[in-house]
């Protein structure tokens, strides 16, 4: 029989744990060892003659209250669970509700400690799609709420055997919506989220760029407020760490839509967190278990596309994943792309009083848009400050901690305190057993044909990893689709969606349909109705600018695209979507009554002057003779 002093293992058992730092998904717990390592270690040593023994043992000293789990009352146990020595941290952490349990508990308190985001269950595979996920910073009280709901700590995931109607593997704004829908529809559905629920739009896109630039707008408006007989007098001062904690506060506020717990215990959705791969036909993993499905739907999302620049990979640069993070405003902030993301945050920290280079590889700003559109919005930044340096190919990029970042083009050597890479989205499609499943893809992303169906006829695809469209309402659009193609009998198709955009800056740029060099390619031809709002009562006496381009058939009212810059483009361009949709047309458009005054006037306008070309001069004779009688 094998005897052995509690007092005298303990020494044994200290010395056969290797206590140390260690990362579990979002967080690293430190000062912990690991169950099946020192099991391993104990027979190593020859202090236990087998891993039962050691487990035994270990549980016994347990049992007197020298170490616990980190986290749940778990016993010890051969596998890869961490613990700590009772009197390093004291007596346990042990949570008795563990969904209750928060990241501050975790913490120890609200604190600026950088939580990394890298997910750690399994292990990350080389080409991971969010390997080098930045930390979410600081973890204040905000961060906590918010991780609290899209990345529980404690979340424990649903133990199932049975096969579901959909496996949806990604839980922004595609995977959300596809996951919501088929549970609203009563379909049995898993959502496999593993860094934090709302994906880019609600964490890292859409809403904290809006929140920032919304910020932005308040400082501008206080500038410009002589122009309306408003003297401020004194100095305008802008608190960033305000701006900053407006931004996270508001985030939280609106991560409960999009949290596990809602989807779990209010939609019906089984939510599982950790990093989903598919390892066979039919079959998805995540962290160890397996999920069988009868269709799949990736919505994996994008990542920031990081040029190989020289110097650049081996500096801090910032992404969209870490800009959010900034507690203090950079003096100096340069940036590369003059795209939509570009664009909007050149804007938003110059008006917060940053000195912002933009650098441009082409020769304007916002490429994707018609070249007056981008105009007005080159315009404005440079109004604002911003320092906009086209045809600049970044060649090389050199960090000093003294010094800061010098970012080198041809034929400028320009220094700067932050530097913001914001030169496009890659697909994530990397290291999720695609290749087992036979699913096409490629850098771009998941192929897939029109009915968004991938490769593989039980697999779809929404969302930035299927389209270069990438916005959050047409991830939200491809899912409804896929909900009626891939679970009902539905055959719509991508091709017919009408997709509408807009970039956030001020003045807003918003466009749906074609453009004009799209007609000229198709060789489609067209007449352009243009209103400017110089003309437009509102916008006067609302001290705004731009103006409503429309374009349709020629010879026809068919609205074929439209561009509006100026102030809530994005909201107005939907009236266009509607008049496209129902095919009502510009004239039809005329005879609806808009309120004066408004800037949507504007629009309207547009389908005026559509009804005056008809007046031909045929036409306008037989009215002339009419009017002549009825005198
Ligand atoms: C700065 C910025 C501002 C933006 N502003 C706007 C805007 O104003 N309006 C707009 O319409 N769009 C905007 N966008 C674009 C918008 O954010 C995206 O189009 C939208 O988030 C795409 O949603 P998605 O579901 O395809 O992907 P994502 O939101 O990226 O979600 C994908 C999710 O999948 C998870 N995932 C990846 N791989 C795995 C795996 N193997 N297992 C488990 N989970 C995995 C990821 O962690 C992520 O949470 C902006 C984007 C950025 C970067």
């Amino acid at each position: 029989m094998f005897e052995i002093d509690l007092n005298e293992f303990l020494e044994a058992f200290r010395a056969a744990a290797d206590v140390a730092d260690r990362k579990h998904r979002l967080i690293t717990y430190d000062s912990v060892f690991v169950g099946d390592e020192t099991c391993r270690k104990l027979v190593e040593n020859g202090v236990v003659a087998d891993l039962d023994q050691a487990l035994a043992l270990g549980n016994a000293l347990m049992e007197t209250g020298a170490f616990h789990h980190v986290t749940r009352e778990h016993p010890f146990q051969n596998s890869h669970l961490f613990y700590r020595f009772s009197d390093v941290h004291g007596s346990s952490s042990i949570q008795s509700d563990s969904t209750a349990l928060s990241w501050a508990d975790l913490l120890g308190k609200t604190s600026t400690q950088h939580i990394s985001l890298q997910a750690s269950l399994p292990e990350l595979k080389e080409k991971s799609a969010i390997q080098g996920a930045t930390p979410l910073s600081p973890m204040d009280a905000h961060n906590i709420a918010l991780l609290n709901r899209v990345h529980p700590p404690a979340w424990r995931n649903p133990e199932t055997s049975n096969r579901y109607n959909a496996v949806v593997i990604g839980a922004g704004a595609g995977g959300l919506v596809t996951a919501a829908s088929i549970a609203g529809l009563g379909g049995r559905v898993a959502l496999v989220e593993e860094h934090m629920m709302g994906g880019d739009c609600l964490n890292f896109g859409c809403v904290p760029s809006k929140a920032l630039l919304r910020a932005a707008r308040a400082v501008a408006d206080v500038r410009r407020a002589s122009a309306f007989g408003v003297e401020i007098q004194g100095e305008i001062r802008v608190n960033f760490g305000k701006i900053m904690a407006r931004l996270r506060r508001l985030r939280a506020e609106i991560s409960h839509v999009d949290s596990a717990d809602r989807f779990a215990h209010e939609l019906g959705v089984d939510v599982f967190i950790g990093r989903g791969e598919f390892t066979k036909p039919g079959v998805i993993q995540v962290n160890g278990q397996e999920i069988s499905y009868a269709k799949a739907v990736i919505a994996t999302g994008a990542q920031p596309a990081v040029p190989p620049i020289p110097g650049l990979r081996e500096s801090p640069y910032l992404t969209n994943m870490t800009i959010f993070n900034l507690n203090e405003l950079p003096p100096r902030l340069g940036i590369i792309g003059g795209g939509v993301i570009g664009c909007e945050m050149a804007q938003a920290f110059a008006r917060f009083g940053s000195k912002v280079t933009l650098f441009q590889s082409d020769y304007r700003i916002l490429p994707r848009e018609d070249d007056e559109a981008a105009q007005w919005v080159h315009r404005a930044l440079v109004d604002d400050g911003v320092d906009i340096r086209l045809k600049s190919t970044v060649t090389s990029v050199e960090y000093s901690k003294d010094t800061g970042f010098v970012v080198r083009t041809e034929d400028s050597a320009i220094h700067v305190d932050a530097l913001l890479v914001a030169t496009g989205r890659k697909a994530n499609v990397d290291g999720m057993g695609l290749e087992h499943v036979g699913v096409e893809y490629s850098s771009k992303g998941v192929q897939v044909d029109d009915h968004l169906r991938t490769t593989n006829a039980d697999i779809y695809a929404v969302g930035d990893v299927a389209t270069r469209y990438q916005f959050t309402h047409v991830a939200d659009a491809m899912a409804r689709m896929v909900v009626k193609n891939a679970l009902f009998f539905g055959n719509e198709k991508f091709s017919e969606l009408l997709i509408p955009w807009c970039t956030y800056t001020e003045p807003e740029v918003a466009h749906v349909g074609l453009y004009p060099r799209d007609m000229g390619e198709r060789g489609i031809e067209f007449q352009t109705f243009r209103q400017d709002l110089a003309s437009n009562d509102r916008a006067i006496l609302e001290g705004e600018a731009g103006f409503v381009t429309i374009h349709t058939r020629a010879g026809t009212d068919e609205i074929l695209g439209a561009t509006i810059v100026g102030p809530h483009a994005g909201d107005l361009i939907s009236e266009i979507s509607v008049v496209m949709k129902t095919g009502l047309g510009l004239g039809g458009l005329a005879s609806v009554i808009h309120p004066y005054p408004t800037i949507a006037d504007a629009i309207r306008r547009c389908g005026d002057e559509y009804n005056r070309t008809r007046l031909t001069p045929t036409v306008k004779r037989l009215l002339r003779g009419v009017l002549a009688a009825r005198r």
